[in-house]
């Protein structure tokens, strides 16, 4: 199949959604495509309390607000695995499918960094989870480990205390990487442990199941075993960038450059929210980046 249409956004995260009201809303013929749920993150976050006017809302309920919002000006939503944009911004997908568009935005976000440690791969599903708020309650009264030190860990591991009996956080340097509000909030938990200057080594198993975690001390090297049913990485993300490759618009991790219009370097190709290279990756900060680029390409598509 071949279709023509004026913006095609690649992402249905905060970054995408926020292009979709104001590229569908200008009139634009505007399709979204993702290969997942609509909300990206929004979806595996327990909770937002840092987007204005809204003082704590529920990832899935900000995510579902803004997805009937997004479409609500006659926008297209369809499953779609995008493989390929190209100079002439022609989207390909993994099935064969093309679509030719004036515009269109990379709002693909990035995915969950591996420890790329033993065991880790194996027991994804059967012990190791990158999603606190899918699997969470699968862990209660049990002890897990969350490796990390960022805001992800921490929330995280903030959010599993409602279900299982202990959380041991692991980092691997003695400060964390999170906000201190969120610091403050760890430390004063009384089912959190932390434990500094060590890295993961191996994952381990009981008859398929994880049953413990290796460690190993940074300084002097020894190794400890921890007993826990449950591992959550949290150790940062990496961009969803792969489908622009060829066009040499990529820092060298893999992040969209792009200038002040969201806009890269290739006239009517966009890039909004995480995705790009940035300072601060927040759900606000996509929303204005996806804002930016879908006005942006209106301007630029119907030179008003
Ligand atoms: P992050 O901020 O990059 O933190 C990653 C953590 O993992 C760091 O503590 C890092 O340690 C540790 N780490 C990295 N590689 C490791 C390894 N191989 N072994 C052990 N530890 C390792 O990632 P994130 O928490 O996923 O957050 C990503 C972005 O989203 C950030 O910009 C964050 O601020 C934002 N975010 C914001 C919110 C919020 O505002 N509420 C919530 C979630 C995420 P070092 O510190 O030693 O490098």
């Amino acid at each position: 199949m071949d279709r023509q249409i004026d913006l095609v956004i690649v992402g249905a995260g905060p970054a995408g959604l926020s292009a979709c009201i104001y590229g569908s809303r200008a009139g634009l013929s505007t399709l979204l495509l993702d290969n997942g749920a609509p909300g990206g993150k929004l979806v595996k976050t327990h909770k937002i309390s840092n987007y204005p006017g809204v003082a704590e809302i529920a990832g899935t309920d900000l995510a579902m607000a803004m997805f009937e919002q997004a479409t609500s000006f006659g926008a297209s939503y369809e499953y779609g695995n995008v493989v390929n944009v190209d100079a002439d911004k022609k989207v390909t997908l993994d099935n064969g499918d093309t679509i030719h568009a004036k515009a269109v935005i990379v709002a693909t976000g990035t995915k969950e960094r591996l420890l790329q440690i033993p065991g880790e791969k194996e027991h994804i599903g059967r012990g190791v989870s990158f999603c606190a708020v899918c699997d969470g309650a699968f862990f209660r009264k049990k002890d897990v480990v969350v490796i990390g030190g960022g805001n992800s860990a921490l929330e995280e591991a903030l959010y599993l205390t409602q279900f299982v009996n202990s959380v041991t956080i692991v980092i691997r340097r003695d400060v964390f990487r999170a906000e201190k509000n969120i610091q403050a909030q760890v430390e004063q938990n009384e089912k959190i442990h932390i434990i500094t200057k060590h890295i993961p080594k191996e994952i381990v198993s009981d008859k398929g199941r994880v049953s413990g975690i290796v460690l190993e001390n940074v300084e002097t090297k020894e190794t400890q075993t921890i007993s826990c049913s449950g591992v959550f990485p949290y150790v940062g993300q990496d961009p969803i960038s792969e489908m622009l490759q060829g066009l040499d618009v990529l820092d060298e991790k893999g992040y969209v450059l792009v200038d002040s219009n969201c806009e890269t370097k290739i006239a009517g190709i966009y890039a909004a929210g995480d995705v790009c290279q940035k300072t601060l990756r927040q759900v606000v900060t996509a929303t204005n980046d996806g804002a930016i680029a879908a006005q942006h390409a209106f301007h630029q598509i119907t030179g008003m």
